[in-house]
């Protein structure tokens, strides 16, 4: 089946927002055997709209963008229109823009009436996070979808397409995966020539983010799939961190509140994006108590007492002080668990001895410390994230190794 995606927004061609939304859309069809033949980015302009109808003639096509209640919002008129089809006013779509108008204290307009249009014989795709449903229809044999732009209202109704698409054209394809730390993609792959061959049912697809890879397993036959996933995992299991609905600071959280053990760090270069991270997962107050940003010297000095001669001594990048930081922060803390981070992310500061990419951590484990030291490529973000991802994997490891010892305790 040729497959179409156009996604809506002058905002994606201004560069003002990442086409995200593509890559959301391209791997939810991959996960069920439909690959995406080509793609258009355009501007919400009814000429533009009109340009590519006219020239695509994919069996399935799908819209994202554009279905807000705002003037420039006009992909569902404009390509409900395009088809001539019979048409219909949704009373539930109005009653909901008119509340969320209503909220807003602004009287809602009749231009607004058209958020609720839909062709006599579509599927109206629920959105209980935004205004406008999506909708799915058919024009002779091709099939036409709407999604709704803002990432997050676009997951939910998008899953409900593909469950659509799913029972129409019988696919039983299932798709499962893990997700990995602390190996790289190339290194994997080198791993895995042999294994693809031994899992020929099983379609195995990487998908490498800065420091994380996620592997995804398709396949319409269950036992292949579990024979390989089964077999990935007695393969791989030290970096496996979780499921594909996991998240590396959510392992790490759950890991602490199973042992009752809590957190605090001491950061520099990462500038708080640890304790962001950390924060980041509902519920984290429990374990995670505190996180100090000590970037100038000063900082480690006043908060953590490190000592001026050994940041003279050492420099502020150094084994000692990544270990004087967490110590110290063990000692001020309540926490049984400290991490300090420290090192030098670029472009500027570094030297033959010390270079850009250089950090060293800190972990104080019940009083036990331990430094660990890397070398990270890429710019100045990639390396402050690649030490977070860093920082959380060595938590989980270290937690996962002391799970059965009965001295766990401080
Ligand atoms: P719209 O539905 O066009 O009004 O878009 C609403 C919001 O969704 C805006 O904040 C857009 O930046 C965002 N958005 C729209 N299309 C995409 C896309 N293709 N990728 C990521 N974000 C998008
Ligand atoms: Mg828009």
């Amino acid at each position: 089946m040729r497959t179409a995606v156009v996604t809506v927004g002058k905002e994606l061609l201004t560069g003002r927002t990442v086409n995200t939304n593509l890559r959301t859309i391209a791997m939810k069809l991959k996960s069920i055997g439909i690959d995406v033949n080509i793609s258009y980015v355009i501007d919400d302009l009814k000429k533009e709209f009109k340009r590519v109808l006219d020239f695509m003639n994919e069996d399935l096509i799908i819209f994202t963008g554009g279905l807000g209640p705002t003037v420039d919002d006009i992909t569902r008129e404009t390509v409900i229109n395009y088809f001539d089809v019979e048409t219909y006013q949704d009373q539930d779509t109005l009653d909901n823009i008119k509340a969320m108008f209503d909220k807003a204290e602004v009287e809602m307009k009749s231009s607004n009436n058209k958020q609720a249009l839909f062709p006599v014989e579509s599927v109206k795709l629920g959105n209980d996070l935004g205004t406008a449903p999506g909708v799915y229809f058919k024009v002779g044999k091709k099939r036409i979808i709407l999604l709704p732009g803002p990432p997050h209202e676009l997951y939910p109704v998008l899953d409900e397409a593909i469950e659509i698409i799913k029972n129409e054209l019988d696919i039983n394809l299932i798709s499962r995966g893990f997700k990995l730390v602390g190996t790289g993609e190339s290194s994997m792959e080198n791993n895995l020539k042999g294994f693809y061959g031994v899992h020929p049912k099983v379609n195995v697809a990487p998908y490498a983010n800065v420091g994380e890879i996620k592997y995804i397993f398709t396949s319409s036959d269950t036992d292949a799939l579990d024979r390989a996933m089964v077999d990935f995992y007695n393969k791989y299991n030290q970096f496996i961190f979780g499921g594909l609905e996991d998240t590396l600071e959510g392992v790490v959280i759950d890991l602490l509140r199973d042992h009752g053990k809590v957190l605090a760090v001491a950061e520099s270069c990462t500038g708080g994006m640890l304790s962001s991270r950390l924060i980041n997962v509902s519920g984290a107050s429990r374990v995670f108590k505190e996180g100090l940003i000590t970037y100038a010297n000063e900082a480690k000095m006043k908060y953590l007492d490190v000592k001026l001669e050994n940041l003279k001594k050492f420099g502020a990048v150094s084994p000692e002080i990544a270990k004087e930081m967490c110590d110290n922060l063990w000692d001020k803390s309540d926490a049984d668990i400290t991490v300090s981070v420290t090192g030098i992310a670029g472009p500027n500061g570094g030297s033959e001895q010390k270079p850009v990419g250089l950090v060293y951590f800190g972990i104080n484990f019940m009083g036990k410390t331990t430094i660990h030291r890397k070398v990270f490529n890429g710019n100045r973000e990639m390396i402050r994230i690649r030490s977070v991802i860093f920082a959380l994997n060595m938590l989980r490891e270290i937690l996962l190794k002391n799970e059965n010892d009965e001295t766990f305790v401080k």
